[in-house]
């Protein structure tokens, strides 16, 4: 029987997963969680998991208790959900939210399992590293993300060089509509809304800030190989077309579907296969318009820096992430407005475009990961020093 493991089984992509996994023919290795412990043991009593993990050492007592009879295994810690990544398994979800998502992914591609990347983090901050790591061990990566999994359908058979343009659409998130001068009051509460998907809390802002989009046109690249002008995001409110390939002939394949993750999740599952789904169908008789439109770069700065990124190459996407990871931080605990957070990202990346480091390419995890910590430490600094002001 094939063997799964999910990391970040208690968040949005992860419950969608497990929805998927109580139905499918899997033995389940292992299902970690950040701090939902109720929820990460009814998971693993549920799909008979080996082992149950929670990030959060301090809750390993209340899991042991939680899992009671079960016969499922508990651990906790950092270091343990990075153990649970690397027991041998053939799939394995990749759902944690942010740069924590990487270590654990890496330890699952050292194992040769395939790895269902939904943590998009991964490939912003390190993306040549975890593409050649996978090589190395003969591990694949399949795209989660609705986007990237749009375009890797769309690519099926095709002849990547006869690409001429990925078209990457954007729901324009919940404040699509306000005027600008609006959007710098935006609260907590306004931009935690999303006219179409229901996910995570920090996704749902991200989509408000674009700062997803721009992850993805990143995440696109690197996954794809393509340049960054060949890529172009599309505001398409609908979200009906999760994302579209043109050809040189003049083709475009898109996909189209229901906003429910399942699509996505169910084909990396089902890879390459296309099985079933529990998912709403469309019915085009009654869906009204689609509607499409260029971004305003005024409006959504966090695409502008996304090509800035690029073009810088080497560290950039790490300190990007990590940048855009404390300014979300920030505007979550009330310290920063919700427009400031571009300009905090772009202040942490003009600050650190002076460190010698910034402009290589990534050796290792290590200095990943160091970057990382300097980059949250020149923002959080820096977002101190405007509070004060
Ligand atoms: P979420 O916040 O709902 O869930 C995140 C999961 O990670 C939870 O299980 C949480 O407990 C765990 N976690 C959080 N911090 C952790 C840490 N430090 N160590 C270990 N575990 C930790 O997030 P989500 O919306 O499910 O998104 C997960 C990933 O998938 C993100 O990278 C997101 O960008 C990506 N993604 C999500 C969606 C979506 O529809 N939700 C769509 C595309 C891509
Ligand atoms: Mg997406």
């Amino acid at each position: 029987m094939r063997k799964v493991s999910v990391l970040g089984a208690t968040g949005s992509i992860g419950e969608s997963t497990f929805d998927l996994l109580k139905d499918a023919d899997v033995a389940v290795v292992a299902l970690t969680g950040g701090r939902n412990v109720a929820r990460l043991a009814a998971q693993a009593r549920a799909l008979r998991a080996e082992v149950a993990v929670i990030a959060d050492e301090a809750l390993l007592p209340d899991l042991r208790a939680a899992l009671t009879g079960t016969g499922t295994e508990a651990a906790a810690g950092t270091q343990a959900v990075i153990e649970a990544a690397s027991r041998p398994a053939d799939w394995v979800m990749s759902a944690i939210v942010g740069a924590a998502g990487l270590a654990p992914g890496m330890a699952a591609l050292a194992t040769g399992a395939t790895l269902a990347l939904a943590n998009k983090e991964s490939l912003v901050t390190a993306g040549p590293l975890i593409l050649s790591h996978a090589a190395q061990h003969q591990a694949r990566i399949l795209p989660v993300d609705s986007e990237h999994s749009a375009i890797f359908q769309a690519l099926a058979h095709e002849d990547l060089s006869t690409v001429t343009r990925i078209l990457l659409t954007a729901s324009g998130g919940g404040l699509r509509d306000w005027p600008l001068e609006r959007l710098a009051r935006a609260t907590l509460q306004d931009a935690c809304t999303h006219p179409n998907w229901a996910m995570g809390q920090r996704i749902t802002i991200d989509s408000a800030s674009m700062f997803n989009k721009a992850l993805e046109v990143i995440e696109a690249r690197e996954f794809f190989g393509v340049t960054p002008d060949q890529i172009e995001v599309v505001i398409h409110p609908q979200s009906i077309i999760h994302s579209a390939v043109e050809f040189q002939d003049g083709a475009i394949m898109a996909h189209m579907g229901t906003p429910d993750m399942r699509h996505a999740i169910g084909y990396a599952l089902n890879w390459p296969h296309r099985a079933a789904l529990p998912v709403k169908r469309l019915d085009f008789a009654t869906l009204g318009g689609l509607t499409f439109a260029a971004p305003d770069l005024t409006r959504y700065p966090a695409l502008r820096l996304a090509r800035e990124v690029m073009a810088a190459g080497g560290l950039a996407g790490a300190v990007f992430n990590a940048a855009k990871e404390s300014a979300l931080d920030h505007f979550i605990a009330g310290t920063l407005g919700f427009l400031q957070m571009a300009d905090l990202v772009q202040a942490t990346l003009t600050a650190l475009s002076r460190e010698s480091d910034f402009h290589q390419s990534p050796k290792g995890l290590a200095q990943v990961l160091a970057m990382d910590h300097l980059a949250r430490k020149t923002a959080h600094q820096i977002a101190a020093e405007w509070g004060r002001a």
